[in-house]
């Protein structure tokens, strides 16, 4: 439990914004969901509670995320219009501003230690595609071959879209795996997008922000998402607070999301809640974009908000229970 001068460890996880409604998820496809959201956010506050960092926490669940192909991140992450898994993370450590950012990899199994590294390996704050990926490997991270992300469920996903946009499906590449190998059954397509999130407070007051995502289904020319980019998809400042975001991602560029909540609460003095819900309810629908945030303050306070249908969440913190949800009416 937290002493009376310090609000203790806290952590919230997503796992993606969309199409998540009663109407739109079987029981067990909602039962594997929040299975999943349940183990990600005690993964994370197991960290905290024995003293780790809030880095240490935000990768430790998003490596839980990206290793299940029930989330768009790692493993199982959407294909690309030419058939290739390209995937983008960032993070970014709020007691120091030091950020780390990582697009288009295709053969390094976490990509969020790949934005880890970037900041704790290089004197840059973002990377891409192959120099990304060879960055990764001289970092001793673990590489895999590029079908280790690739499932039946998503390519699937991706002849669908591509052709709803009358392009060409190419060939099927070798090495996806069948979909009862990977709970594709199980896998439900929130739009076509998804991302996975963390944000964690550690018990000294410093917090942390990170997200790892595949993108859009059937994105093309190399297309990056707000996810890997600072101050769109992730932000973390220990006098503001971290937020990781998923949706639209080309809106959260534009509207800076990340960015602007910590600024709503550092400059305006806005509550957590009164910031996530400013930018989300108010400037991200008026733009026409679409998706949630997750959010934490080193004085403890947690919060969420998203204009979807619904979102894949959780939260818990020292001395609270662990909270989980997907739909717009769960608590
Ligand atoms: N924000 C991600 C992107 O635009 C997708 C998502 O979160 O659904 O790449």
């Amino acid at each position: 439990m937290a002493s009376d001068s310090s609000p203790g460890w806290a952590l919230v996880a997503h796992g993606g914004a969309g199409l998540i409604s009663r109407d739109h998820l079987k029981p067990e496809q909602e039962a594997a969901y929040r299975q999943a959201m349940a183990t990600v956010a005690e993964a994370g506050a197991s960290v905290l509670r024995a003293g780790g960092s809030a880095m240490d926490a935000v990768e430790a669940a998003i490596h839980l995320l990206e290793d299940d192909p029930l989330f768009n991140a790692g493993r199982g992450a959407v294909f690309t219009a030419e058939g290739r898994v390209e995937l983008d993370a960032s993070i970014m450590d709020g007691r120091t501003l030091a950020a780390g950012a990582v697009a288009g990899l295709s053969t390094t199994r976490h990509p969020i230690s790949a934005a880890r590294a970037v900041i704790e390996g290089s004197a840059h704050v973002m990377l891409g595609g192959e120099g990304a990926d060879a960055f990764a490997r001289s970092q001793g991270l673990e590489q895999v071959d590029p079908s280790w992300f690739f499932s039946a469920r998503r390519w699937r996903s991706l002849e669908r879209a591509l052709a709803k946009l009358d392009l060409p499906i190419p060939p099927r590449p070798a090495g996806i795996v069948a979909e009862a190998d990977l709970r594709g059954d199980l896998v439900h397509d929130e739009g076509k997008r998804g991302t996975v999130g963390c944000v964690a407070l550690d018990s000294r007051g410093h917090v942390a922000a990170g997200t790892s995502t595949g993108g859009t289904t059937a994105k093309r020319w190399g297309r990056v998402g707000d996810s890997p980019i600072i101050g769109a998809g992730t932000y973390a400042s220990d006098r503001a607070c971290a937020v990781s975001c998923t949706g639209a991602g080309e809106y959260f560029i534009r509207l800076g999301v990340a960015h602007e909540i910590c600024a709503l609460v550092q400059h305006a003095g806005l509550s957590l809640q009164a910031a996530v819900d400013r930018v989300v309810q108010g400037d991200l629908t008026a733009l026409g974009g679409d998706g949630g945030v997750i959010a934490v303050a080193p004085d403890g306070q947690m919060a969420w908000s998203f204009n979807t249908e619904g979102m894949y969440r959780a939260r818990i913190a020292d001395g609270q229970p662990l909270v989980v949800g997907a739909y717009k009416d769960d608590p």
